[in-house]
């Protein structure tokens, strides 16, 4: 049986190396090297195209146990980055060239994976397809999917704020309330006094940030950068994003700014950083975010970023299996489909993969539980609930909620052991 995957990267790879093995006749297509995305400089597949840390790898990190279950999986881009790793600490960084290098021969080396150079400008809902085209999919195709399912339904998002953990705040100096009481108090707000704002801003505007490249400068024209907004003055975040208007502390007091903080998912977990999109260094946005009122011991769930992202609305169209709701035929795996990291798309690549088998063998779905790290990452990202959806990434902000309190050191361990047991059990069935 044949089976078509659009794009050679993280999960791509990933889902032809799952279905080759399982012996579908796959037809793997990318643009490469006819045509190259902005960021991508080589013609390998599975190239990483900024950092070469696959971040964390200890299994009290989410990110760590994530690799395990892709392991588990059989996973090409784990069995790679074990050959290509390069010292790092508690991370897994690579060689990126040995690491691309070792999965394009491996996946070319198999006798039933055709490679296929071109660029995809359509959908064929009648050919079992899995689309991984990432987040700079090129735009014939962008506007062949928005055709497809429609045009709201396809975001274009290229700036993220910070995200931190709920846990984190200090709530003695935080308080609730919506901008002049309207509404359902949403927001908690982060007063800041004249002197405690002078030190922020001063450190805002002279902190490191990464250089736009090219392609990306007008990409962001209509969304402006934090730090690039303190810059024309401070006026510029006092009447803007952090304007105090209407926000008077529990006590009466107004204070000189605000920074507004959202939940960011439906447990209440984790918080958005209202209007903090940044291009700043990691290391800064946690030193410098971190001198906002109540945020001195912020912990970070991903920090803000900026780059052209393209990403579908996945609650509307996914189902957890990474398969589109409406046509059977189709899945859609890695950063398209709205997760976030290499890690995370290269595990939705397989997973899409092992439902794609599923289907086509006429066997029910496997739907991994809010348990395993990959369960709650496809959940998260195609709960109905979420109304302005956002990628997401490996946290354990997203698996579902242990029943007992425990100090935090015994939670990541407890998060972790229940994730192994849940996961070893749920995959039996493969
Ligand atoms: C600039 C940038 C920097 C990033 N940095 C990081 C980072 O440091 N760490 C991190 O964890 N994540 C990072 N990400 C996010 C994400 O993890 C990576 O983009 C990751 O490579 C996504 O994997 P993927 O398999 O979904 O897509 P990709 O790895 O991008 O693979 C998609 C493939 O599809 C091909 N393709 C595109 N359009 C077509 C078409 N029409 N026809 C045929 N082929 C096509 C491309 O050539 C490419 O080979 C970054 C993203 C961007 C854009």
């Amino acid at each position: 049986m044949k089976v078509k995957i659009i794009g050679a990267g993280l999960a791509g790879c990933e889902a032809a190396w799952y279905l080759a093995k399982k012996g579908y006749e796959v037809e793997l297509y990318d643009m490469k090297p006819i045509k190259r995305s902005p960021a991508h400089s080589t013609d390998n597949f599975a190239e990483l195209v900024c950092s070469n840390s696959l971040k964390n790898d200890s299994l009290t990190n989410a990110c760590g146990l994530l690799k395990l279950e892709m392991e588990k999986l059989g996973s090409i881009v784990m069995e790679s980055a074990k050959l290509s790793r390069v010292e790092a600490g508690s991370c897994l960084a690579v060689d990126r060239t040995l690491f691309s290098e070792y999965i394009t021969k491996k996946i070319k080396s198999l006798p039933n994976v055709k490679f296929i150079s071109e660029e995809v400008k359509e959908i064929d809902p009648n050919i079992p397809t899995i689309i991984a085209t990432g987040p700079l999919t090129s735009d014939p195709l962008c506007d062949a999917i928005k055709n497809f399912f429609g045009m709201d339904d396809f975001y274009f998002f290229d700036a993220q704020a910070p995200i931190i953990y709920a846990d984190s705040v200090d709530y003695d100096k935080v308080y609730l309330k919506s901008r002049y009481d309207k509404g359902e108090a949403a927001y908690y707000n982060c007063p800041f006094t004249k002197e405690e704002f002078e030190i922020f801003y001063h450190e805002l505007v002279n902190a490191e940030a990464h250089d736009f490249k090219d392609f990306e400068i007008n990409v962001f024209e209509g969304c402006m950068p934090i730090e690039i907004m303190a810059k024309r003055g401070e006026k510029t975040l006092t009447f803007g994003p952090l304007k105090p208007v209407g926000l008077r502390k529990p006590n009466g007091e107004s204070p000189y700014a605000v920074v507004q903080l959202r939940f960011d998912d439906a447990s209440k977990t984790m918080f958005n950083l209202v209007g903090f999109q940044t291009h700043l260094d990691f290391p800064e946005q946690k030193r410098v975010f971190r001198l906002i009122p109540g945020l001195e011991k912020a912990r970070f769930v991903k920090y803000g970023r900026m780059h052209k992202n393209t990403f579908i609305n996945a609650p509307k169209i996914l189902k957890p299996t990474y398969q589109c709701k409406d046509y059977d035929n189709i899945f859609i795996a890695g950063q398209l489909s709205g997760v976030e990291g290499y890690i995370e798309s290269a595990s939705s690549g397989i997973y899409a993969a092992i439902n794609m088998d599923r289907y086509l063998q006429g066997k029910d779905p496997l739907i991994l539980s809010r348990k395993t790290i990959m369960g709650s990452l496809s959940l998260y990202i195609t709960d109905p609930n979420i109304k302005e959806f956002q990628p997401m990434n490996a946290n354990f902000g997203i698996l579902e909620d242990l029943d007992v309190a425990h100090k935090k050191v015994d939670r990541k361990e407890l998060y972790s052991k229940r994730a192994i047991e849940a996961f070893d059990e749920e995959i039996k069935c493969l």
